[in-house]
């Protein structure tokens, strides 16, 4: 499955210099797409946001309503979190850091994803990371991360370690809409985040 640790990590990536598709292509394909059913009942796209020469990338699993009608990533409560999340790291939204999701549509009633409509989504993402070329990922959930690892295993038994997504240094941690129903994870989810830290600051 590929998920073996990788302690240390040297070499940034040279994603971008392979991505076979430009931001402005992505940015029209993004809000045109009618590859699976969502497309039906979304107010709009969510493409992500942030700085597209981050080296920081988070992702989540799919925009909710409020994201759904302001067209933005992590806009609602748990929005609220992940920048607060980011904030006690040293980071801010839009500031060396990406947040997109796995999926750009609402999946309606905030149901879990499906396996198709992530099949289908997932080219969107992997064209993100490309042309940001990043240098850690933080997938945030299990939806993220078991798609990005391929994996079928828990975030209790994901976290902690280092991985690889296309080439670049991935780590897990649990998704802030989980933390705020599960509070005494949340210090899990900070010991997540000093690892990521500590790790950005060895690449
Ligand atoms: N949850 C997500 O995974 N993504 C969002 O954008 C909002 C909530």
């Amino acid at each position: 499955m590929g998920l073996a640790p990788i302690w240390r990590l040297r070499t940034a990536p040279a994603v971008a210099a392979k991505a076979g598709t430009h931001w402005i292509e992505l940015k029209q394909a993004v809000p045109a797409c009618t590859a699976c059913g969502l497309h039906q009942t979304r107010t709009q796209t969510v493409f992500g946001v942030g700085d597209e020469q981050a080296d920081w990338m988070l992702i989540g699993e799919a925009p909710g309503a409020e994201e759904d009608r302001l067209g933005e990533p992590f806009v609602g409560q748990a929005g609220k979190l992940l920048d607060n999340m980011l904030a006690a790291i040293g980071l801010k939204r839009g500031e060396n850091v990406y947040i997109a999701n796995v999926l750009k549509c609402r999946p309606p009633g905030n149901r879990n994803p499906e396996p198709q409509e992530v099949a289908r989504c997932t080219p969107f993402l992997k064209q993100q990371i490309a042309l940001i070329g990043p240098k850690l990922i933080i997938a945030m959930g299990r939806f993220a991360a078991q798609t990005l690892l391929a994996s079928d295993a828990s975030i209790a038994s994901l976290r902690g370690r280092v991985y690889r997504y296309e080439g670049v240094p991935l780590i897990v941690t649990y998704h802030p809409a989980y933390l705020l129903r599960n509070l005494p994870d949340k210090a899990k989810a900070w010991a997540d985040l000093v690892f990521a830290k500590k790790t950005m600051a060895s690449l």
